[in-house]
């Protein structure tokens, strides 16, 4: 999940919503969002990913 947003020139910026890091900015085109948005390795995902994958070992009790 990225949000997405443009400047005033036109270009665009790309923040990852999981680590809420700027993955690119002054971007030109659609095309290279979806390029770079591709590339970034986000921590934040992975890690919850983990922890997604932890919880279904144990039971659901709380
Ligand atoms: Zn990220």
């Amino acid at each position: 999940m990225y949000a997405r947003t443009q400047n005033e020139n036109g270009t665009y910026n790309t923040r990852c919503l999981y680590c809420f890091m700027t993955v690119a900015s002054a971007v030109e085109t659609p095309e290279e969002l979806d390029q770079v948005e591709a590339r970034h390795f986000c921590p934040e995902k992975v890690l919850s990913q983990l922890v997604a994958a932890e919880r279904q070992h144990s039971d659901h009790a709380h």
